[in-house]
């Protein structure tokens, strides 16, 4: 198909220095978890997202020193001449396809601990090192400007060598050197890099004549530079020094890549940002430079784009979450195919994967970072081995991405799901404050089901075992998938409680299921067999949260029931609320939101007792108790997964011959509950791996192993 004519202008070329792109949409740096690690897996990554049409496609952060490293987070390393085969395949891939490579260079003084080198950390000034260690920086002589000058040097030099395209002067995010010699808060010199903002924007601008003169005659110098830090103390606003600085250097680099801060900010979840949200801090740098200039903001719709260029706020459209999401977004809006857009939720699981050092996830896209080691690719599926017919049971985040996958690779596929609608706790979640976003996973899987002719799906079908036997006779259907997914536990049975809570009944215990009131059907294979609770109830008068989940769940219900004219407090056995969200760039935001909205917070306590119409609190040292009188509580803890259907099926085993049955399955919550990232993997999972054969014993993919 061709593509929009309104879309026109998102293809045009951008000339970056020397250098040009061969369109408007830029993958700026971000991190996967891969990097030095597993060099083939960040290679194949950043390949495919080239063969998606992104115009420039970045490395994450590359450390350019030992003196300033990142263990145990996975990030680029280019510290001398032995780093660059590695990161020569990752160009390679790029170049393979058309895109432009860039190389975001950095040394990060205090921010970075030096866990592996065991170097003396170096800043600006003496100031702690970040991130709580024991440690300190020791502030740099006019020798060591001149070290990291050189560094930087040099590793422009090898990024030159190597094949890059465009190298980067990073200045941001309050991570990097040249950002912390800018910054009031950090930097207390007393020579000429401190005092006036000339003499602290000297390491910028010395970097970037260095870079341009060492290597700008074939590499666009990109200058990242964080325009407007949204908190903290002396911070750079766009109003006075953010803008200055742009003004002081506006033509000095090839392109400016320019961003709020800190990361939790540059990229806040969709709870806490809308689409284009840097906009209003960003927007005046196009009317200071004439280079151009590349911005964020989570895009994934091509009229915001378009828009964004037409009224002048950006040359370039810059993509970290919504190039992880869907890498082959530019390809789709070229080919006239931006329906099929798996657009960002704003989740930040693929945050998370850096934050707690594993390979990069993502609830829409479950291919990425398994590209090299599975062989996954986001839009490439194997045809169909056999002309089996597979039965879904469940049409939430599991079972729709598998019945699409499955279609896609040509099984006939039915899907009968109870509810009177599809998502299952996507759909339920994506009613809760600040969740809208999330309906989007179940959005893109019924589109492309409307595409499959041989998948078939049907709201209101409650199935019970026999009739599962049933109707897979009449279909034909051999093979039984249950993702049948969990309900939340009232017992309180959790990570602090391993046995049900002692509990009269004095005090009303409800459920997010309840509080979410459920779909119109509640699946009889639900452990949980309560009759759904008055979620009502909860909305008046005061009531607890026990929050033993520690992810999003129990500030949502909280901002949900403060809505709803309910006084709450939030009890949880961790030392701060939410606290699995720091993972997600989220944790300070949520608690200064439940802070605003007058929830009281009870950090490190546990449930004693529900008696006597109290509940007694226990802190976690086991030392002092409290009591609350709350109208009801609402336990957010464990999930029990709905397998009672598997059960039942598989104690009908001698039926299943008749019934042409081979095979009963179960995938996501409904056999290991967890995020809706790792239910739509496992869907994913499922479907690439169905049918084929299975090597008992064998590791399920590729392995880097380090050459000795
Ligand atoms: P997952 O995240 O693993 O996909 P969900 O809870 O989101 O799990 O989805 C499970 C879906 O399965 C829900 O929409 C639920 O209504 C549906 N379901 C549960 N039991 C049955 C059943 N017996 N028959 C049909 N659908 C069922
Ligand atoms: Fe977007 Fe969530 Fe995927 Fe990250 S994990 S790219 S925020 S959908």
């Amino acid at each position: 198909m061709r593509r929009d004519p309104r879309y026109d202008i998102l293809f045009e070329p951008v000339k970056i220095g020397p250098v040009t792109s061969r369109n408007r949409f830029y993958q700026v740096p971000h991190c996967n978890g891969l990097g030095h690690v597993y060099p083939r897996a960040e290679a194949r990554q950043r390949g495919i997202k080239a063969e998606g049409g992104w115009g420039v496609v970045s490395t994450q952060e590359v450390e350019i020193h030992p003196s300033s490293e990142w263990s145990p987070y996975i990030e680029g390393r280019l510290w001398d001449a032995g780093d660059m085969k590695r990161l020569r395949l990752m160009v390679d891939a790029v170049h393979e396809h058309g895109a432009l490579a860039a190389i975001e260079i950095t040394h990060n003084g205090h921010a970075s601990g030096n866990r592996y080198s065991r170097l003396p950390a170096m800043g600006v000034s003496g100031i702690m090192v970040d991130g709580y260690e024991p440690s300190q920086a020791y502030a740099m002589t006019r020798r060591d400007i001149a070290k990291v000058r050189e560094w930087h040097r040099q590793a422009a030099l090898r990024a030159r060598d190597i094949g890059f395209d465009i190298v980067y002067v990073y200045a941001a995010h309050d991570l990097a050197l040249p950002f912390h010699f800018l910054s009031r808060r950090h930097n207390q010199r007393t020579d000429e890099y401190g005092g006036s903002l000339e003499n602290r924007v000297r390491l910028l601008r010395e970097l970037v004549q260095d870079s341009k003169a060492a290597v700008g005659d074939r590499c666009g110098i990109a200058l990242r530079f964080t325009v407007h830090e949204m908190a903290g103390e002396d911070r750079i606003t766009a109003q006075d020094e953010g803008r200055e600085v742009v003004q002081m250097l506006a033509e000095l680099p090839d392109l400016w890549d320019v961003n709020v801060s800190d990361w939790s900010y540059d990229s806040a979840s969709a709870r806490f940002s809308e689409e284009g949200f840097q906009e209003p801090y960003t927007a005046f740098v196009k009317q200071v430079t004439n280079k151009p200039v590349v911005g964020v903001g989570r895009f994934t719709s091509p009229e915001t784009m378009v828009s964004q260029i037409e009224r002048g706020v950006l040359d370039l459209i810059g993509a970290a979450r919504p190039s992880i999401a869907d890498p082959f977004l530019p390809a789709k809006i070229e080919r006239g195919r931006a329906d099929d857009i798996r657009e960002c939720i704003g989740c930040n699981i693929c945050a998370s994967g850096d934050m707690t050092v594993r390979p990069i996830r993502c609830t829409q896209n479950p291919t990425v970072g398994e590209e090299y080691r599975r062989d996954w690719h986001p839009q490439k599926i194997a045809a169909a081995t056999s002309d089996a017919a597979l039965l879904m049971v469940g049409g939430g985040a599991a079972g729709l991405e598998a019945a699409m996958s499955l279609g896609q690779r040509g099984y006939r596929v039915t899907v009968a799901e109870a509810a009177a609608q599809f998502g299952g706790r996507v759909w339920r979640e994506s009613n809760l404050p600040g969740l809208s976003s999330w309906r989007r996973v179940l959005d893109y899987r019924l589109a492309q089901l409307q595409k499959l002719p041989n998948v078939q799906s049907f709201t209101h079908s409650e199935l019970e075992a026999e009739q599962i036997l049933q109707f897979a006779n009449e279909l034909q259907a051999a093979h039984i998938v249950l993702a049948t997914g969990a309900k939340w536990t009232r017992d309180g049975v959790g990570r602090s409680h391993h046995k049900p809570l002692p509990h009269d009944d004095s005090v009303r215990l409800l459920t997010p299921d309840d509080i979410m009131r459920a779909p119109t059907s509640t699946p009889k294979s639900v452990a949980d067999a309560k009759p759904a609770a008055d979620g009502a109830l909860a909305m008046r008068g005061e009531v607890m949260i026990y929050d033993d989940d520690h992810y999003y769940m129990a500030s949502v219900i909280a901002e949900k029931l403060v809505a709803g004219g309910a006084q709450v407090t939030l009890v949880t056995p961790a030392a701060e609320v939410a606290v699995w969200t720091r993972n997600t760039l989220e944790q300070e935001h949520i608690e200064n939101r439940l802070r605003e909205l007058g929830v009281t917070i009870i950090e490190r306590h546990k449930i004693h007792q529900v008696r006597a119409k109290q509940v007694t609190l226990q802190h976690v040292s086991g030392k002092q108790t409290c009591a609350l009188t709350p109208a009801a509580v609402v336990m957010v803890t464990a999930r029990r997964p709905c397998e009672s259907l598997y059960w039942a099926l598989h104690a009908q085993q001698s039926q299943w011959a008749t019934a042409g049955v081979q095979s009963v399955s179960r995938i996501g919550d409904c056999l290991a509950p967890g995020t809706i990232a790792a239910a739509v993997y496992e869907g994913h999972r499922f479907a690439r791996e169905f049918d084929g054969a299975v090597e008992v014993d064998a590791v399920p993919f590729k392995r880097e192993y380090v050459e000795v």
